[in-house]
C-alpha cells in the first residue's frame, strides 16, 4: 500500500494523473494530508469514487495520542504517539521566544547504543517513514492548536541511520505547498556517522547540524558511545571541518555533562583545542538521569563552561525544559513498553 504522506506533491500528482484524475485533485489531497485528517471521508471535496480507491490502495497514517504530559514549570508538552502497528514514539513541543519548536523522533528505538540514553536500551525496532516523521509535526500542531516554526530532529533514533526517509521528510516539511518550514529553522542531531555527514555536506542544506560529542578523548567517548570505536574523535572532527567548509554552517556540539566521566578541566582544554579554527559552538546539557543507568549529572557544569569560555569557545548551557515530565526522549516510551508488556502477559 502506498503511504500517501511520504509522497512529495509532484509524486502525488503523478499518482493521480495515472488514475486519470484532473491535476487540481492532487493539490486538494495534499492539503488534506497536511491538515492531519484521520479518515478518507473527511476529504469532503474529493469525489466518493476517488476516496474509495484511495482507501483501497493507499495508507493514511494518523498517530493517536497514547499519553500527553504538560509541564507545570514551563508549558512544555510531551506526546507519546501510538502508531498504526502498535509501536510508540515521542515528540516534545517547546515554547521559546523565537517560536514553537517540536523535537521529533526518526526511528522506533535506536541501534547506536549510547550508554546514557534511554532510547537505545532495547535497540531499534524499525525506521520511521518520512510521513510518520512529518505526522509528528502535523498532529502536534493540530492537537495543540499552536503553529510550529522550528523543528529539531533530536528525539528517539539516529536520523542519519535513516537517511533516505529523513531527507524525504526535510523536503516535505520545507515544501512551499506544505508546512514550508525553512531549513534555517531545522536542526538535525547526530551521534557522528561519518559517511552520512559527508553526504549531507554535499547537499549544502542550510539546516543546523548538531553533533553529539560528549567527550573530547577516544577513551571516554568510546566508552560512552560505541559509534566512536570504529573511527575516533580525530576523524569525526576532520569530517566536521569538511562539513563547515562545504556549507559555511557552524556546527553545534552537544555535550551531556556526566559526573566524574567527561567534566574535568583537562577535558575542557582538549575540547577547546579540538574546536580551534572552526568556530563551533558547544551546548552543555546537564545529564538527564536514566533509571537504568548508573551515570549521574555533573556538578561542575559552571566550572566547565567557564574553562571553555576562557579558551575562546562559545558555550551555552541548555535550559532544562519539561524536567518534571520525563521530557528527555525515550523514557516515556520505555514506561509504555513495560505497561504494554504487562498487558500482554
Ligand atoms: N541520535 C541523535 C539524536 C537523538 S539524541 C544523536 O545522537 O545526536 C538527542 C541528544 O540527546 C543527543 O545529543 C544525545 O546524546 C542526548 N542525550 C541522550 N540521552 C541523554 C541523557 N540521558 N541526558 C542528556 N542528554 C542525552
Amino acid at each position: 500500500m502506498t503511504e500517501l504522506k511520504s509522497l512529495l506533491p509532484e509524486e502525488l500528482a503523478a499518482l493521480l494523473q495515472a488514475w486519470a484524475q484532473p491535476a487540481f485533485r492532487a493539490d486538494q489531497l495534499f492539503r488534506w494530508l497536511q491538515q492531519g485528517v484521520t479518515r478518507w471521508d473527511e476529504m469532503t471535496n474529493l469525489p466518493k469514487s476517488l476516496r474509495e480507491r484511495l482507501a483501497a490502495e493507499c495508507k493514511l497514517t494518523a498517530p493517536t495520542v497514547e499519553r500527553k504530559q504538560v509541564s507545570r514549570l514551563d508549558g512544555t508538552v510531551k506526546y507519546l504517539w501510538r502508531l498504526w502497528d502498535g509501536n510508540c514514539i515521542e515528540t516534545v513541543l517547546m515554547h521559546y521566544q523565537h517560536g514553537n519548536t517540536v523535537c521529533v523522533s526518526s526511528q522506533v528505538g535506536c541501534n547506536m547504543g549510547c550508554v546514557f540514553c534511554a532510547s537505545t536500551l532495547a535497540g531499534r525496532v524499525r525506521n520511521l517513514t518520512a510521513g510518520e516523521i512529518l505526522d509528528q509535526v502535523i498532529f502536534t500542531q493540530k492537537d495543540s492548536g499552536e503553529k510550529i516554526s522550528n523543528i529539531v530532529l533530536m528525539g528517539i533514533g539516529e536520523p542519519l541511520d535513516n537517511w533516505d526517509n529523513v531527507y524525504r521528510f526535510l523536503q516535505l516539511v520545507n515544501h512551499p505547498a506544505g508546512l514550508h518550514i525553512g531549513m534555517r529553522h531545522i536542526s538535525l542531531s547526530t551521534c557522528g556517522l561519518i559517511k552520512q555527514i559527508d553526504k549531507l555536506a554535499a547537499l549544502e542544506l542550510q539546516l543546523t547540524l548538531s553533533v553529539s560529542l560528549h567527550a573530547p578523548d577516544d577513551e571516554t567517548r568510546s566508552k560512552l558511545m560505541p559509534v566512536n570505536r570504529a573511527v575516533g574523535v580525530e576523524v569525526l572532527m576532520d569530517t566536521c571541518r569538511r562539513y563547515f567548509a562545504a556549507t559555511g554552517r557552524r556546527i553545534s556540539y552537544e555535550y551531556a555533562m556526566i559526573d566524574g566521566v567527561n567534566d574535568s578541566d583537562w577535558q575542557a582544554d582538549r575540547l577547546a583545542s579540538l574546536l580551534k579554527g572552526q568556530g563551533g559552538h558547544v551546548n552543555l546539557i546537564p545529564l538527564n538521569h536514566v533509571t537504568e543507568s548508573p551515570l549521574l549529572p555533573s556538578r561542575r557544569v559552571r566550572q566547565f563552561q567557564q574553562h571553555l569560555e576562557q579558551r575562546g569557545v562559545t558555550v551555552t548551557v541548555r535550559r532544562r525544559l519539561g524536567s518534571d515530565i520525563d521530557a528527555s526522549c525515550g523514557q516515556l516510551r520505555r514506561k509504555q513498553m513495560e505497561a504494554d508488556g504487562r498487558k500482554g502477559e
